[in-house]
């Protein structure tokens, strides 16, 4: 590769739930292309092996290590960038959910490195094609939230909570942690215990799990989730809708 290609391009990709067959053409493509891949704890082996060409670098975030926060992964991509004319940074579901990925975006920019962001399945849009449940449903249900009850810095706490209290259906993602105060938040905004909900556990993977609940009864069903990845999607659409599973 001559040095006029360089820096080089980083696409920030969407890997998907987890199966090779859930990537976009253009994700495999660009994977089969690229000569350096920086990929999170999260992406599968079977997505990782359609770049057997390409050097991996795992930038997973692992608690408590400092060579894991964002601004090391953002120094790992430039140097890439440096080094090599085209470059995968690859991030699991899609990257604009709950992905950190316009941190990213903005590094490479500040670095004058061009980027460009391809679209993944997202865990909510896996796990509903798993169900065989759909997110809306005419007269019952027309508006979807995409949430977390994580905060970053700053964040007010509930703002989540409100927010979830307005939309039809929910799909929460990293729930798992503190499944009581997720249930007392959504409770005290005036969410009904009986609304039906369901856990699902590897979601778009072959050993999908899902347990059916309701708000009042979701400690219980995470609790069996052990370290699986696991989203809660919850609302009125899952009344006398049982899914697949
Ligand atoms: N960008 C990702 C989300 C990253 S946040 C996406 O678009 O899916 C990580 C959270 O996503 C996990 O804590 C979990 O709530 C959810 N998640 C990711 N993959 C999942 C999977 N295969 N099944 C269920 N939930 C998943």
């Amino acid at each position: 590769m001559s040095n006029s290609a360089l820096p080089g391009k980083v696409w920030l990709i969407g890997a998907g739930p987890g199966a090779a067959d859930l990537l976009t053409v253009r994700a495999t493509r660009l994977l089969q292309q690229t000569q350096v891949v920086l990929h999170d704890a999260l992406v599968s082996e079977e997505i990782l092996q359609l770049a057997p060409q390409a050097t991996f670098i795992n930038v997973g975030k692992r608690a408590n290590e400092p060579s894991s926060t964002q601004s090391w992964i953002h120094d790992r991509m430039i140097e890439a960038a440096q080094t090599h004319a085209h470059v995968v940074r690859l991030k699991g579901g899609d990257p604009s959910m709950f992905g950190r990925a316009q941190e990213e975006v903005d590094a490479l920019k500040a670095a004058g490195i061009q980027c460009e962001v391809v679209p993944g399945i997202t865990a909510a849009l896996a796990a509903s094609a798993d169900l065989a449940l759909s997110l809306t449903r005419r007269g019952v249900a027309r508006s979807v939230l995409f949430a977390t009850p994580v905060t970053g810095p700053g964040e007010p706490d509930n703002g989540w909570a409100v927010a979830a209290a307005q939309a039809d259906t929910v799909a929460l993602y990293m729930a798992s942690n503190d499944a009581a105060a997720v249930r007392d938040a959504l409770l005290a905004q005036g969410r009904a215990e009986s609304t039906p909900a369901h856990v699902v556990m590897n979601a778009g993977r072959a050993n999908m799990r899902s347990v059916s609940c309701t708000l009042g009864t979701l400690p219980e069903a995470l609790a069996s989730r052990g370290r699986a990845p696991t989203i809660v999607l919850l609302g009125e659409v899952y009344r006398h809708a049982e899914g697949r599973n």
